[in-house]
C-alpha cells in the first residue's frame, strides 16, 4: 500500500489518550495497560515536559499503533512529601509511582523516570 511521506511524522507522534484517573493510576502502579484497539501498550519514552507535568508515549504491541498521555503535574503535597524526604536525608522517591521509582536529576530539577513528573529542585 503506497503512503505519502508526510504522514509518517504524525504517525509517530501518535494519538493523545485522555488521562482519565484509571489510566494514570495503572500506570503509576505498572499495571497493563489495554490499547484503544485492542493489545497491551508498551511504554517507549517518557518525556518532562516544561511545566512540570510529564508526557509518556506508548507503542500497541498488537498494532503498532502509538499513543501518548499527559501526566499531571505534582501537587503542592506530593512537592512536600518529596522535600521532607530530602530534609531527613533520604534520596527523594516519587510519591505517585508504585514501586516508587527513585528521582532524578534532569537539567536542575528533579523529575520520576517513571511518570516524568517535575518535584522540584536537586
Ligand atoms: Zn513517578
Amino acid at each position: 500500500m503506497a503512503r505519502w511521506h508526510i504522514q509518517e511524522p504524525a504517525r509517530f507522534e501518535g494519538q493523545e489518550l485522555d488521562n482519565e484517573k484509571w489510566l494514570l493510576e495503572a500506570y503509576y502502579q505498572r499495571a497493563r495497560i489495554e490499547s484503544p484497539v485492542g493489545g497491551p501498550l508498551n511504554p517507549l519514552l517518557v518525556e518532562y515536559a516544561d511545566d512540570g507535568s510529564g508526557v509518556v508515549r506508548f507503542e500497541c504491541l498488537v498494532s503498532s499503533l502509538r499513543y501518548w498521555v499527559r501526566i499531571p503535574k505534582a501537587t503542592r503535597t506530593e512537592r512536600t512529601a518529596v522535600r521532607e524526604q530530602r530534609g531527613r536525608g533520604f534520596d527523594p522517591t516519587c510519591p505517585r509511582c508504585r514501586p516508587a521509582d527513585r528521582l532524578v536529576r534532569s537539567g536542575g530539577v528533579l523529575v520520576c523516570p517513571h511518570c516524568g513528573v517535575r518535584f522540584g529542585r536537586p
